[in-house]
């Protein structure tokens, strides 16, 4: 058992972490109350080479896996930067492009993703099917060599930024039953993809969607992989690296919140010369987020090194522990600093109360805390699926 990062990870962590501070989260928060991107920390982290660490050096990237792209989702959160579409562009749509795509598909997509000029989100949630999967409705049928794509999708993140969308569709002929769904790259300026934004009470620079597709025309080669049985494998691959640095990016945001809060409690004097820190009622719930946060670290070490080692049936259970551990102890950890920090919390300055929505919504997204119980209870515990 290594608990030891490699010399390479160890420098990539140092170097994301100096990238982070050197934005910080008010520059986060500036973006995010004038209705910006984090442009600037995207395009510099691209240049660096830090959003393609785990695409392959023959695209341009850096030939890592998911081990260092948390490393890099991590440490950009720790520094208050909280980047979700991290998770949606390098670890989902890469991932799912690198592992089951054409090698058009890769050649066309990889290289800008690992360089950040081109950032592909991903849509699979739908208003009447929500956690259930199985009940996808956007259908995509054959139309010449073209398909045809329609239905509608809630919650997409980041179609603002992005060049194109990787929708998850059923085939017409697939319409009921269990899904065999099928995975197409949609550009977002498509005739007949309308999108409009919700509004969210999160903290962010970055959107989410309601995306209508009516008809969207786009030709064979859009289809993910050789075939429509790419499908399932292609959606499955992109699970684990979802989940594992959505977690690392929640570790990263309860390490901000308990630093941040810590600093705080350590040089604030209401009562003679001692700290409010010195006082356990204060301290506990500090260190016990701590644990917390550290617990799910290394939860996530674990996934990502069982994932990078293909060993994906243990990295899907690691990882969905993970992502549970991570988005119980972000909450915690943000909540726990919001009340040490007292009034100071709530303010903008301080930079912590700024978080609550995105820590809150942690809990329920990509996957909710529900969905994963009830994956550990049928996968790990072999109790009977409860519905
Ligand atoms: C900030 C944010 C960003 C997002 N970005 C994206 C994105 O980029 N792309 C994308 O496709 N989606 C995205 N989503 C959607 C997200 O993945 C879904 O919100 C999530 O999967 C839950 O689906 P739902 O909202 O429809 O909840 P529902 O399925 O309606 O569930 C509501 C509640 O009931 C619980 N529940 C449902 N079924 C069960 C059950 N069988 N057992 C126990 N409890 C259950 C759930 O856990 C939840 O608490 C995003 C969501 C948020 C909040």
């Amino acid at each position: 058992m290594n608990f030891d990062l490699t010399l390479e990870q160890d420098q990539l962590r140092d170097a994301v972490r100096a990238l982070g501070r050197k934005y910080g989260h008010g520059y986060f928060v500036a973006k995010a109350k004038a209705g910006e991107h984090t442009t600037e920390l995207w395009h510099e982290a691209g240049r660096l080479g830090y959003l393609g660490v785990n695409i392959p050096t023959e695209y341009g990237g850096g030939g890592g896996g998911i081990t260092e792209l948390a490393i890099v989702c991590e440490e950009l959160a720790a520094a208050g930067c909280p980047l979700l579409l991290l998770v949606v562009s390098p670890a989902i749509a890469a991932t799912v492009i690198n592992k089951h795509g054409t090698d058009e598909q890769r050649k066309r997509h990889l290289p800008g993703l690992a360089d950040g000029s081109q950032k592909i989100v991903f849509a699979i949630t739908e208003p009447e099917a929500g956690s259930n999967f199985h009940r996808l409705g956007t259908v995509a049928r054959r139309d010449g060599d073209d398909w045809l794509l329609s239905g509608r999708k809630c919650y997409i993140s980041g179609v603002d930024e992005a060049g194109h969308v990787l929708v998850v569709a059923r085939t017409e002929d697939a319409a009921t039953g269990k899904l065999k769904p099928a995975l197409f790259i949609v550009p977002t300026d498509a005739r007949g993809l309308e999108r409009s934004k919700l509004d969210m009470e999160i903290v962010s620079p970055e959107n989410q969607f309601l995306l209508y597709l009516d008809d969207v025309r786009v030709p064979a080669d859009a289809l993910v992989g050789e075939s429509l049985d790419a499908g399932l494998p292609a959606l499955f691959s992109g699970l684990n690296p979802e989940r594992i640095t959505v977690a690392a990016m929640g570790a990263g945001t309860g390490r901000y919140a308990i630093e941040r809060a810590s600093e705080y409690t350590a040089t604030r004097k209401v009562w003679g010369g001692r700290s409010i820190g010195s006082h356990q009622g204060v301290a506990h719930p500090l260190a016990h987020a701590a644990v917390q946060v550290e617990l799910a670290r290394l939860m996530i070490h674990k996934a990502a090194t069982l994932y990078d080692a293909g060993r994906d049936l243990e990295a899907g259970i690691s990882g969905n522990m993970a992502k549970y551990a991570a988005g119980e102890a972000a909450a915690l950890a943000v909540d726990t600093a919001v009340q040490a920090l007292g009034g100071a919390g709530m303010t903008t300055e301080y930079g912590v109360a700024t978080l609550l929505g995105a820590v809150r919504a942690g809990r329920i997204a990509p996957v909710s805390r529900e969905m994963i119980l009830n994956f550990v209870a049928q996968h790990v515990l072999g109790q009977d699926k409860s519905y």
